[in-house]
């Protein structure tokens, strides 16, 4: 009996630890690869862990520039030539929050789907 309490222990013991790592890589990690969209077309991918310093990409579209700035892990519509300002107005991408979108210029800026990464590595591990 007291061998199978030990067991009992053990194998909780294990599956906590597998909950709490689930939680780790889940959380800790958040998808900090975003897309720049225009005309429903990808114009960069960047990952936003890798910019150091600041970055500013330009856009063209019907209305006039898009400016996006990066800096410190942060991506923004800097400005804009289109007549709303919406996508300025958004501020910062946030990981929980909506994409920005520029719907005069058609520009969508989002994080790209974590879960791409993670197919990539377990297939190269295989
Ligand atoms: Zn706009």
């Amino acid at each position: 009996m007291k061998n199978r309490g030990w067991i009992i222990v053990f194998a909780s013991a294990l599956i906590i630890c597998a909950v709490w790592w689930l939680c780790i890589t889940a959380f800790s990690s958040p998808a900090k690869t975003v897309g720049i969209y225009q005309n429903g077309e990808l114009i960069e991918k960047i990952d936003l862990t890798t910019v150091t310093g600041e970055r500013e990409i330009e856009l063209s579209g019907e209305y006039g520039r898009n400016i996006v700035y990066i800096s410190n892990g942060s991506i923004k519509m800097k400005s804009a030539d289109c007549p709303d300002k919406i996508c300025v107005k958004h501020g910062e991408l946030e990981s929980s929050g909506s994409p920005i979108v520029c719907l005069p210029n058609k520009v969508i800026i989002k994080f790209e789907d974590a879960s791409e990464k993670i197919d990539a590595k377990a297939g190269a591990a295989g």
